[in-house]
């Protein structure tokens, strides 16, 4: 895919290491909803600090729970779903570990992951890409916009369709759907942003139906 292409030369190709354990990935990403990641890391850390370690954060009433985490949106909503989740995941398992998960097939490891309160596609995707390498795509906010853009999908298409559209695209390779999801996150971070994409100083333009149908004509405004 071209756009596949351009943004490895323009991002580079990354090798793909976990560089958290599979609860830390599960935790944060949940933490991270609507969160930047300085305050996610922030509450991270002052979670674990102030409980010792995920029994703790169990064990810990609800209140407390929140307000070490106050540093992320929706505290009050996120302290009760990441309780609940470690309660599944130690009543279910024994133990609170998801590495079981590596030997689990996808379809099984996502139906497992999905049935978690607050965990989402977005979340069971990056953890199953990022940790166990299973060929599956995150689509966060920052992928879906730049990939509906450039036009790999229609407007009308949801989240969870892009999920499919976008992979039947791609590779089954999990470095290649990891650099595929870095790369278009970093370009709508950076380049390709909701409010005014800076289309002017961007590698796609030349393949970008949005450029091509609304800047390139001189209309001022975002998508
Ligand atoms: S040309 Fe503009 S709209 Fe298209 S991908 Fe680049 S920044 Fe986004």
């Amino acid at each position: 895919m071209r756009t596949h292409e351009m943004l490895n030369q323009e991002y580079k190709v990354l090798t793909l290491d976990s560089r958290r354990t599979p609860m830390h990935e599960l935790i944060s990403t949940m933490l991270s909803h609507r969160t930047n990641h300085a305050d996610e890391v922030n509450a991270y850390n002052t979670m674990l600090e102030r409980f010792g370690d995920w029994e703790g954060v169990l064990q810990a009433s609800e209140e407390e729970l929140a307000d070490a985490i106050s540093t992320t949106r929706y505290p009050g909503q996120k302290a009760p779903q990441i309780q609940q989740t470690l309660r599944i995941i130690k009543e279910e398992r024994g133990d609170i570990n998801i590495d079981f998960l590596a030997d689990m097939p996808l379809e099984e490891a996502m139906a497992w992951l999905t049935r978690l309160p607050g965990v989402g596609p977005k979340t069971a995707t990056l953890l199953l890409l990022f940790n166990f390498k299973k060929p599956v795509l995150p689509v966060d906010t920052h992928v879906f916009r730049v990939s509906q853009r450039v036009g790999l999908i229609g407007a009308k298409v949801t989240a969870n369709k892009a999920h499919d559209i976008l992979l039947d695209m791609l590779p089954k390779d999990a470095t290649t759907l990891f650099n595929f999801h870095k790369h278009l996150f970093w370009h709508g971070q950076k380049v390709c942003t909701w409010s005014y994409p800076k289309c002017e100083k961007c590698v796609l333009s030349g393949l970008c139906n949005y450029y091509n149908a609304v800047r390139a004509k001189g209309i001022d405004r975002a998508a």
